[in-house]
């Protein structure tokens, strides 16, 4: 064992008792994918790392109530609705079969914990010091750390926040986490809902409701805008609303909700049209997923004077610094879209920035992806922005109808659209909606982080058969509008 390494731990165990002040190059403040990555990078550049969490478990939002468990339920929901709706075409015969939705969240919560384990083991592995507690600032390097019963301060010359975020609700709308629920609730209901009404047509809430689609509920979307996934390219929001009506969604598109009530096991909605004509929906749970806020209660950060601006998001400028140049912050709790991936790039960003490297992130190649099935999947500029921007460009759209490999799976809902630029070819947008879309969108990005043009993609071999190949199709569309399959 390394000698530096030992005495670290002995001085870590006795430094509460005698008052001695443990001392880092770095402090992170969150372990989720933001916080956990950026310490394991800090580690590896040899750094002496500090990782503080609130909760018992490291893994934040992601790990624990986000992107792992949301994924485990829709592969277990998924087996479900295949088993019942086209095993038989398969050829396979099922009798009896039944939802038994504790095995199913007990499921989850075992993967989650092959996470959270995996977690623990690479902190060690790293040699980081965790600790559990609520950590806040008591300067601009000192930090204490909140336990139910006591507390201790810790010294670090530059301290990263990575604190996530948390649901939103709407005004006047007082999530009771039992029958109001938000994502959270939704991923350990104990019973399969009869009527789900789902406030909020974004990722989060057609993933769950995928979920409890697939497991029998009636499930209703009630969403404010004309779309759902509004902020992804419209044709992709059109397509995936045309499915997920043949597997039994309501929309309920441009209503206001006004009011959620509880009255026993029953949710009542009340929301209204463009023209004041009024809904009611009457439904045993109500989701609301109308998106999530920046989490930094309790930080003190006014004590280090750390500026946050008008949406309550941690002010950082170009190099993720914050208003204190000591003080960095990533993920969830800035500006940017809210996803795992972004902020373990931004962790890494980080990471290296302190360590006099010169890191970059290309924001515009940050893929978007939607777990519903068929599943969704983008990067790039959307049609609607090359249009506002009046740039001049070329489309390819190939239909997974037409494609070998979607015909064997029978998943031939959706198509792959590679927007490109008019003269020069090159890749400025591609928008998926189809069969494993969440991996196909893979190549795109990497195609266009090397500044690929649609003829390139389109002169690769791509296996056979194979989804991705759909990709290479769409991009002969786009260049040269001759597709071989189509
Ligand atoms: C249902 C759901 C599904 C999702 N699915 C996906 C997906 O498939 N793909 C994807 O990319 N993204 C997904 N997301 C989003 C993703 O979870 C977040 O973007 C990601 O977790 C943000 O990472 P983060 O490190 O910034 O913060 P978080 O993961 O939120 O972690 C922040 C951590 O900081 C801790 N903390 C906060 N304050 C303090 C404090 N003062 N002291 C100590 N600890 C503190 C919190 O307890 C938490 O553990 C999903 C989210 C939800 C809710």
């Amino acid at each position: 064992m390394d000698p530096n390494s030992l005495l670290d731990g002995v001085i870590s165990i006795f430094a509460p008792q005698f008052n001695l002040l443990m001392k880092y190059d770095v402090a992170v403040i969150g372990s989720g994918p933001g916080g956990y990555v950026a310490a394991i990078r800090c580690a590896q550049l040899g750094m002496k790392v500090a990782i503080i969490e609130k909760y018992p478990v490291l893994g934040g939002t992601c790990t624990n109530v986000g992107c792992i468990p949301s994924k485990a339920l829709l592969d277990s929901s998924e087996h479900f609705y295949n088993a019942s709706h086209s095993f038989k075409t398969h050829g396979i015969d099922v009798n009896g079969l039944s939802v038994n939705i504790n095995q199913m969240i007990k499921r989850k919560t075992e993967v989650v914990k092959q996470n959270t384990d995996g977690l623990n083991y690479l902190m060690k592995k790293n040699k980081i010091t965790v600790y559990t507690g609520t950590g806040s600032f008591v300067s601009t390097t000192k930090i204490k750390i909140q336990r139910e019963k006591d507390s201790e301060e810790i010294e670090a010359s530059k301290t990263i926040i990575a604190t996530g975020s948390k649901p939103s609700s709407l005004p006047g709308v007082t999530i009771d986490k039992k029958r109001i629920i938000t994502s959270t609730e939704a991923l350990n209901l104990t019973e399969v809902p009869k009527h789900l009404i789902i406030i909020g047509g974004g990722v989060i809430g057609l993933e769950l409701g995928s979920v409890y689609a697939r497991l029998g509920s009636q499930v209703t979307v009630v969403e404010f805008l004309d779309s759902i996934i509004a902020t992804m390219d419209r044709a992709l929001g059109k397509e995936l609303q045309r499915v997920l009506l043949k597997q039994g969604f309501k929309f309920y598109l441009q209503h206001k909700v006004s009011a959620v009530k509880v009255n026993g096991n029953v949710v009542k909605v009340s929301a209204e049209d463009l023209s004041g004509k009024k809904l009611e929906l009457e439904g045993d749970y109500c989701l609301v997923s109308v998106g999530r806020k920046p989490y930094t209660e309790n930080l003190g950060l006014d004590k280090a004077g750390v500026k946050v601006d008008e949406k309550g998001r941690i002010e950082v400028n170009e190099q993720l610094q914050t208003s204190v140049k000591n003080i960095y912050a990533i993920g969830d709790v800035i500006k940017g879209v809210m996803l795992a991936h972004k902020a373990e790039e931004e962790g890494v960003f980080v990471a290296e920035m302190m360590a006099g490297q010169k890191p970059h992130i290309h924001y515009h190649l940050i893929p978007g992806v939607v777990y519903t099935w068929p599943e969704v999947a983008a990067v790039g500029y959307t049609e609607e922005e090359l249009k506002s921007a009046k740039k001049e460009y070329k489309t390819g759209l190939f239909p997974f109808k037409a494609s070998g490999r979607a015909r064997a799976s029978m998943d031939t809902d959706g198509f792959v659209k590679v927007l490109a630029d008019k003269s020069m070819d090159e890749i400025l947008g591609v928008h998926i909606i189809g069969p494993r879309a969440a991996d196909v969108i893979g190549e795109a990005v990497v195609a266009m982080e090397f500044r690929a043009s649609a003829e390139d993609i389109a002169r690769t071999t791509h296996a056979h058969p194979t989804y991705s190949e759909t990709f290479k199709e769409a991009c002969l569309m786009a260049s040269e509008n001759r597709p071989i399959h189509f």
